[in-house]
């Protein structure tokens, strides 16, 4: 099957390790059941110039591998063999038995400007998404100040605020934002020092550099930055050394007129366990917020993911303009929420063949409507919780330690965070006015025992059920 390649190229020898390491990364990343039904199936075929070519044996495979897999797999094949820059998947003829598998054939290529330039990222030093770019993003009444006070600290010239603290709900566009920030100033000025991390990796690199004694080069590192940008900073929250560390960090940053960027999921005055020393520096500099998107942005957004779609269909595909109206006017939660929908929505009409209208709609987007419409409470999940596991509610909310009460407690607070937009304060507030922590710990102790036990997951799973379904 593999084909005789030109003797410039990567010997083929090679190109099956490289594909091997590959499908190895793959497995791991999506586990066997992905693996086994979509992954599997792709059989290297040849290398063309930079293309690397693959067979599958039907064009629903081929379609959705194309629609479910492609970036992650470029993603990897240029990890491990950087010459590679294209991917193309043919539907072979002869395993297809198809009659029009010789015309089909897609070509994916990663529009990417880390090529144009020399920077290359590795996973943990430039972690960003290339999506995410100023470009990319729409502009409405609800996200306005944000954008434009990005756009602003993006900018190479003096900066006239400092630090930047955005903030807003889940999925509406911040870690976006950051991402197009560094893009933004690495485009000017190649070798500016940005550095982007959540606030956990921040708390993760910390406590490494405490236990290998070597907090002495933690700081260097980030005081060296030219920009530092922080997502997710709610997330230091309790942690006193780490918080009090970049403490320091940002405050050497900003003697030095060094940018620094930072989001949250509430303002900074509502970070409850930052010191107020930490808050007031905090919103020193702007602090913009990110409103949930409205209908019209809702509209611009899909209108400009939608001919992104049919671009990457090659037009093949066209959402008529009911359907988009359909989408924004029911799909009101978050952004990721209304990307996900059209995604799925393109999907099913491109693996079925057919036409986009708002019936298909309607039907592909079932589930998701019912979730959304309905807002799953915390009242309702535990007293869901209680039932399942015959207990009083009363018991889910007291202080009663025993593991038959404590073990659907910590259920109900790890559902809560995961099936409703609460805040952690907030679910610990309706359990008996119990404290954050104690529900992070609830949800990383539910987590662990699912990854643990079968019979635990399953639990999960079908209490999960039984919560959104009714
Ligand atoms: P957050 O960090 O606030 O939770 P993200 O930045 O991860 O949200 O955004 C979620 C998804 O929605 C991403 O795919 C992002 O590209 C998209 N998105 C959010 N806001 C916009 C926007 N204004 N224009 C285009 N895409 C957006
Ligand atoms: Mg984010």
């Amino acid at each position: 099957m593999i084909q005789d390649l030109n003797s410039k190229q990567p010997l083929v020898s090679d190109i099956k390790l490289t594909w091997h390491a590959v499908l190895k990364k793959l497995n791991k990343e999506y586990g066997n059941e992905i693996y086994n039904s979509w992954l599997k199936n792709l059989k290297v075929k040849t290398l063309e110039n930079e293309t690397l070519v693959f067979s599958v044996p039907s064009k629903f495979i081929r379609d959705w591998i194309t629609a479910h897999y492609v970036d992650k797999i470029i993603f990897y094949i240029e990890e491990e063999s950087p010459e590679i820059k294209r991917v193309k998947i043919i539907v072979d003829a002869m395993l297809a038995n198809d009659h029009d598998a010789m015309n089909s054939e897609i070509f994916i290529e990663k529009n990417r400007k880390s090529k144009e330039v020399s920077y290359t990222h590795q996973s943990d030093d430039w972690p960003l998404d290339e999506r995410f770019t100023f470009e990319k993003f729409v502009v409405g009444h609800p996200n306005e100040l944000a954008y434009a006070s990005a756009k602003r600290m993006a900018q190479p010239e003096k900066f006239d605020f400092n630090p930047l603290f955005i903030y807003g709900g889940v999925g509406l566009g911040k870690t976006h934002l950051m991402h197009s920030i560094a893009w933004e100033i690495k485009n000017h000025n190649e070798n500016a020092k940005v550095l982007y991390l959540s606030a956990e990796r921040f708390m993760f690199q910390f406590i490494k550099s405490l236990r290998q004694k070597d907090t002495m080069s933690f700081k260097q590192k980030f005081r060296s930055v030219d920009v530092l940008i922080i997502d997710d900073i709610q997330f230091m929250m309790g942690k006193s050394s780490t918080q009090e560390e970049f403490f320091h960090t940002f405050n050497s940053l900003l003697d030095l007129n060094k940018k620094v960027i930072i989001s949250s999921d509430r303002a900074p005055s509502d970070l409850d366990s930052f010191d107020d020393r930490i808050k007031s520096r905090l919103s020193w500099g702007l602090v913009a917020d990110i409103l949930p998107a409205n209908f019209e942005l809702r509209h611009e957004i899909l209108k400009k993911k939608a001919l992104e779609l049919s671009l990457k269909y090659e037009n093949k595909i066209t959402i008529a303009e009911d359907v988009i109206i359909f989408l924004a006017k029911t799909i009101a939660n978050n952004v990721r929420e209304l990307e996900g929908a059209l995604n799925k929505v393109v999907t099913f009409a491109n693996l079925m063949n057919r036409k986009v209208d708002v019936e298909l709609a309607q039907t592909v987007l079932k589930d998701l409507l019912r979730s959304s419409n309905r807002r799953i409470t915390i009242d309702e999940i535990q007293s869901k919780v209680a039932s399942y596991f015959n207990i009083k509610v009363d018991d889910i909310m007291s202080a009663k330690r025993i593991r038959s009460f404590a073990r659907p407690r910590q259920i109900a607070m790890y559902l809560s965070k995961k099936l409703t937009s609460r805040s952690l304060p907030e679910i610990g507030r309706k359990f008996g006015g119990r404290d954050h922590t104690t529900v992070i710990h609830a949800v990383k102790k539910v987590d662990q025992l699912k990854s643990e036990s079968n019979k635990f997951d399953e639990d999960i799973n079908v209490l999960t059920q039984i919560i959104t379904s009714s």
